[in-house]
């Protein structure tokens, strides 16, 4: 039987509006396909082998919790890339996505420094202005392209993004009116969009689980499942934001 292995990290302290409703369909997904899949979960202070997972998952967090993870997880900076270099999968929402780059100043102007993985940063702006609300994108994502929705509350305003997850059709995504939304790599996909995620936009939850199994096997190929519901409930979403 195939596994797979999650880490979840800070699951205690990084979790906005559902984010952990993208771990339970990755699991229900994987499993649908005969593929066993283990969810652990990574707190502060607590030992775990970061490169031995296929998923590293981070979620979004308010700016106290941010505060309260950055030293641990600058502390793991080692083992994450040592994941990186081995194909891990990443998803990091929010919160996690602004951890990754230069820095993230906060609403008080404190700064936090970031993992430096990649050369974008992020600056909130003011207590009044947030990117809050539905947001709808057409997303780019390992050579497949398809509108995704999902929910955004973040006052963090993300610039030099070198390659974007998707052209902002509705909502705000990185910025104010910058027009693009999150970052991606060929392992690391970064995204604003809670929602959760996963539930409303299976195609990202397969293409996901594909590169998790990329890493732990190499290669594989996943059967597709009968996501009729989810596709009818994102095609209502798109057209209520006029972006069908
Ligand atoms: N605290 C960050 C911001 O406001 C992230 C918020 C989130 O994860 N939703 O930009």
């Amino acid at each position: 039987m195939k596994q797979l292995r999650i880490l979840w990290m800070y699951h205690d302290l990084m979790d906005l509006y559902g984010d952990k409703g993208n771990l339970q369909v990755l699991k229900i997904r994987a499993q649908k396909r005969g593929i066993d899949c283990l969810v652990d979960t990574c707190t502060l202070n607590e030992k775990k082998d970061i490169p031995s997972y296929d998923l590293f998952f981070l979620g979004g967090g308010a700016d106290r919790e941010q505060e309260l993870i950055y030293k641990d997880l600058l502390h793991r900076r080692d083992a994450i890339q040592q994941a990186m270099d081995q194909n891990t999968a990443f998803l990091l929402i929010c919160g996690g996505y602004q951890l990754f780059g230069k820095s993230y100043r906060d609403q008080d102007g404190r700064e936090i420094p970031g993992l430096h993985f990649f050369d974008y940063e992020t600056v909130s702006s003011d207590r009044q202005h947030r990117c809050i609300g539905n947001i709808a994108i057409e997303a780019s994502m390992d050579g497949h392209v398809f509108k995704a929705v999902g929910f955004e509350n973040h006052g963090g305003q993300t610039q030099n993004v070198a390659s974007a997850f998707g052209k902002v059709l509705s909502g705000h995504g990185n910025t104010f009116d910058g027009g693009y939304e999150g970052f991606i790599t060929n392992t690391v996909l970064a995204t604003y969009m809670h929602g959760p995620l996963l539930p409303k936009n299976p195609i990202i939850a397969d293409l996901i689980i594909q590169r998790a199994l990329n890493k732990r096997y190499g290669a594989a190929q996943l059967e597709p499942l009968d996501d009729l519901l989810e596709n009818k409930a994102r095609e209502i979403m798109l057209q209520r934001l006029h972006a069908e």
